[in-house]
């Protein structure tokens, strides 16, 4: 355990007396790779916790709500979204021995429970693990964003209404080059493809 990191939190005012609380409400420098590829909390943002530490008679219990600002790329558009994420925390801090005791017991994943190392604690696994799962695996800028144009590329939802590419069938292509007319647009309507 980083003594120095944000994340490690002293509960030596909690006394182990089961029933003593306090509040825990401060911003801390979110670590890196909070997130994915396509959706991240920026390294070094401020991710504000409202949390409650509480001691119960097998450790702390650290209850609340861990808030930060979200980077992402829709996976349908590739716009740029800005968002924040919300994410509740409940998690038992087991005091230092207690999580041999249970293994002893026979629970079997005792040994990937939070402990104590001597009166303080890391939440930054606890808050890792809750924020990189609230964040959606395919982020949208929109719920029904439209995606891009398969045969150009552009935003649907920034081009035209109903947008679209005349096609021809391929069996009838080479009557479309005989007609004079095909394919062929005015001076304007040139200009108006540039823009
Ligand atoms: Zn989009
Ligand atoms: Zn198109």
């Amino acid at each position: 355990m980083n003594a120095r990191s944000p994340f490690v939190i002293s509960t030596h005012d909690l006394g182990r007396q089961p029933g003593l609380m306090r509040e825990l409400n401060r911003a801390v420098p979110a670590p890196a790779d909070l997130g994915t590829d396509v959706i991240a909390v920026p390294a070094g943002a401020d991710l504000e916790l409202a949390l409650r530490l509480e001691a119960v008679s097998d450790g702390v219990l650290v209850t609340g709500e861990v808030t930060g600002p979200v980077r992402a790329e829709c996976s349908r558009c590739l716009r740029e979204i800005d968002d924040s994420v919300t994410v509740d925390i409940s998690e038992l801090y087991y005091y230092p021995g207690k999580r041999a005791e249970l293994a002893k017991e026979g629970d079997e994943e005792a040994e990937d429970l939070p402990e104590l190392v001597g009166d303080q604690l890391d939440l930054e696994p606890t808050v890792r693990d809750a924020v990189v799962l609230a964040l959606p695996f395919r982020p949208l800028c929109r719920p029904d964003c439209a995606g891009l144009c398969p045969d150009c590329g552009v935003r649907l939802d920034d081009a035209e209404p109903g947008h679209h590419h005349e096609k021809l069938d391929p069996r009838w292509s080479a009557l479309g080059s005989l007609l004079p007319d095909a394919g062929q647009t005015g001076p304007a309507g040139e200009r108006e493809e540039e823009r």
